[in-house]
């Protein structure tokens, strides 16, 4: 019986297997991997994948689906199904006691509506997992990849790329889909960095600092960020105020998140909050 496919679901399967074969040759699966796929709908990927490795986890939320999916491979050793939603899902609870860390590589061709809330959630988790590949709308994964300086630039960019080495690997066409996708689609890697030349102290407030820097694209630093940090405390740490949050490097923003961590709201070395507050409404 066919699948009634679920817009509400993101469901546009892979219907290209030469697509469906260099997807999985760019995850390079070895025997002993313990892959997690979001997202197997009618299993394009799952059954290619499942052969390969020692243990597959797949999570669906569709739950018309888990039928079809448990008679296809129920009997696999290697596969574990997950009714589950994805967004929700404690990806630490996979790791099993005895697993070296991190031990996850993650994949899947995710529904494009809810892919920045995933890459938010799955990065809550980025100690146990070693890689992620995932197919995401094309232009997702040119803000994720994009250098400081160009037009892509963004808030998804700066979390990602403190979070992660990114990757944008190949391109994919809607005609490749069933049905068609309205947006082109590119393929991703994502390593969670284990080092980094600068470490946030408190990530939220690298979120925040993250957040209000790009709160009005057209502002300045000096304006974005008043609520944060003022413009003196910015030059102090070489940044020009009057840059806009597209210009800075990963390892900026980490500074001022440093910065403020130490010195609190505003940003002045001064405890003394209210006078430099004052003082910077005039810069
Ligand atoms: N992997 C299949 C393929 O490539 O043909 C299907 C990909 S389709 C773009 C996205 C899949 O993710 C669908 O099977 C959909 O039901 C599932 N999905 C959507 N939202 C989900 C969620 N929150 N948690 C888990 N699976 C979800």
């Amino acid at each position: 019986m066919s699948h009634q496919h679920k817009k509400q679901f993101g469901q546009n399967f892979l219907n290209n297997q030469a697509v469906v074969d260099r997807i999985v040759k760019a995850i390079a699966p070895r025997a002993d991997d313990h892959l997690v796929e979001i997202g197997p709908g009618e299993a394009a990927l799952t059954g290619p994948l499942l052969d390969r490795v020692e243990r597959l986890d797949i999570i669906e939320i569709d739950r018309d689906l888990i039928p079809r999916l448990t008679q296809a491979f129920g009997q696999h050793p290697a596969f574990h199904l997950h009714s589950a939603d994805a967004l929700r899902f404690d990806y630490a609870g996979l790791v099993k006691n005895d697993a070296p860390s991190p031990s996850l590589r993650v994949v899947g061709n995710l529904p494009y509506n809810i892919s920045s809330p995933l890459l938010f959630h799955l990065m809550t988790f980025e100690s146990a997992i070693i890689d992620m590949h995932f197919m995401l709308q094309k232009e997702v994964v040119e803000r994720i990849c994009a250098c400081p300086g160009s037009k892509t630039f963004g808030r998804l960019s700066v979390m990602m790329q403190y979070a992660c080495e990114t990757e944008h690997l190949f391109d994919v066409g809607p005609d490749n889909f069933t049905p068609p996708p309205k947006v082109n689609s590119a393929i991703v890697r994502l390593k969670p960095r284990r080092t980094r030349t600068l470490n946030a102290e408190d990530p939220a407030l690298l979120s925040k600092v993250v957040k209000q820097a790009f709160a009005q694209k057209r502002k300045t630093l000096r304006n974005n960020l008043k609520p944060l940090i003022n413009a003196a405390a910015l030059s102090e740490l070489g940044i020009d105020p009057s840059m806009r949050a597209e210009q800075l490097d990963v390892e900026a923003f980490v500074r001022i998140s440093n910065r403020l961590a130490v010195s609190g709201q505003d940003g002045a070395k001064q405890p003394n909050t209210q006078n430099a507050n004052q003082t910077n409404e005039n810069q």
